[in-house]
């Protein structure tokens, strides 16, 4: 049977950089992917949130997956009277092609030397004498899989029925709801790199906003399907904007209810978690977490010390790259919208810019 270094399970953004860094630094990595295609089904709308990570994350990715940058943030009242516009600074905050994203990111992992083997479900860890020694699988020719190392990088879903809250990594409680995303062509009046922010009762939090792609299409989160026929029925200022639209994809995912709670020790002897797993929430977070991870376990590797002292090194280096910061950076004011008429809304905002109440950086900026 075949001996590896390190195993990661799940090539999302985590998998994949943990995967390449673990291959740089000369383990031997397998990656374990439950679906045969990397990428799919697509988990977000590809939002590079704005981080120092930004610059160096694009520059070894084909530029084809960008689809555009953003240069600022403008906000509509409920009438549809812009009342605010943020720039952006340069070569910050852009939209991916999330799946091929994923892709681009998982052959650079084949490319530093890491295995991927797709279409195989990790179904718990494999220990021995209470050990982490591996990973099991759905594979009838790979029904067991040792490792020195294991790294779960296997997202939210990972983490609410996986290896970490059987590992009892994970907090009490914690559940998920659903997101949906809508792409939309067909929208009037776009403006490229302008991120639309919609203040209003249409929308189910009071706030919706729009990622815009080009001049006429774009994509937008909901929290149901009952706010997006809503939104397509209205008559305010953004429903005649949004008439002519019509959807080229839907798509939702789980957001964790502890989506961005870092945990505090997401290591064990032989085993880290990175990315959404350990509550770094992002793709930004997902690719530098899961780079700490790899790097770290593949020094415990060649230092032949894999125990959770070792594999702690790698919360020091998450802390130094800052990915332990609180991220959430709406304004409560802005949170605070839902409920509210567009009438309320309205008389609201003037109070909103005199404070500086009406802006928010992205949920997971750092
Ligand atoms: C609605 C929504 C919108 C979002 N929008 C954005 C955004 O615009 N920008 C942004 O930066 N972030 C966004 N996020 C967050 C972002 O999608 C995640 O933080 C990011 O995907 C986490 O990457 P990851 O590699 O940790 O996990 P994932 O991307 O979830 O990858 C985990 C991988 O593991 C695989 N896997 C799971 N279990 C197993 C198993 N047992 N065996 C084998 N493989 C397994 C999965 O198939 C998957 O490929 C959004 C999230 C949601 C829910």
């Amino acid at each position: 049977m075949k001996e590896y270094d390190v195993i990661v399970v799940g090539a999302g953004p985590a998998g994949s950089s943990a995967a390449k860094a673990a291959s740089r630094h000369s383990a031997r990595v397998i990656m374990i992917e439950e679906h045969p295609v990397i990428g799919a089904p697509r988990h977000c709308p590809g939002r590079l949130h704005s981080s120092s990570f930004t610059r160096e994350i694009l520059d070894g990715i084909d530029p084809r997956v960008i689809v555009c940058e953003y240069r600022s943030r403008r906000y509509f009242a409920p009438s549809g009277k812009v009342v605010k516009e943020t720039p952006l600074p340069p070569g910050n905050v852009f939209q991916v092609q999330r799946d091929e994203f994923d892709r681009e990111l998982a052959r650079q992992a084949a490319r530093a030397g890491a295995e991927i083997v797709l279409n195989t479900r990790v179904t718990g860890l494999y220990k021995e004498k209470g050990l982490i020694r591996g990973v099991t699988t759905t594979s009838a020719d790979m029904p067991v899989v040792h490792a020195r190392v294991v790294i779960d990088a296997s997202g939210t879903k990972g983490r609410l029925s996986g290896i970490p809250r059987e590992e009892g990594l994970t907090m009490p409680g914690e559940t998920a709801f659903g997101g949906i995303l809508v792409e939309l062509v067909g929208i009037h009046d776009l403006e490229p790199g302008i991120i639309e922010t919609y203040l209003g009762e249409t929308f189910e939090i009071g706030i919706g906003v729009l990622w815009t792609k080009n001049q006429y299409s774009g994509l937008m989160g909901f929290r149901s399907m009952k706010g997006y026929h809503k939104l397509l029925s209205s008559d305010s200022f953004v429903g005649r904007k949004f008439k002519d639209a019509r959807p080229i994809q839907i798509f939702g995912n789980m957001v964790g209810s502890a989506a961005g709670i870092k945990l505090e020790k997401p290591v064990k002897p032989n085993l880290i978690l990175a990315g959404d797993a350990a509550g770094f929430t992002s793709i930004t977070h997902g690719i530098v977490s899961g780079r700490h991870a790899g790097e770290v376990a593949a020094v415990a590797v060649r230092e032949s010390d894999t125990s959770e002292t070792s594999l702690l090194r790698y919360v020091e280096k998450c802390r130094e790259s800052g990915l332990y910061k609180v991220t959430l950076s709406w304004s409560p004011r802005l949170v605070s919208l839902q409920g509210h008429s567009d009438a309320e809304i309205e008389a609201l905002i003037p109070e909103m810019l005199a404070h500086n109440e009406l802006h928010y950086g992205d949920v997971w900026d750092f």
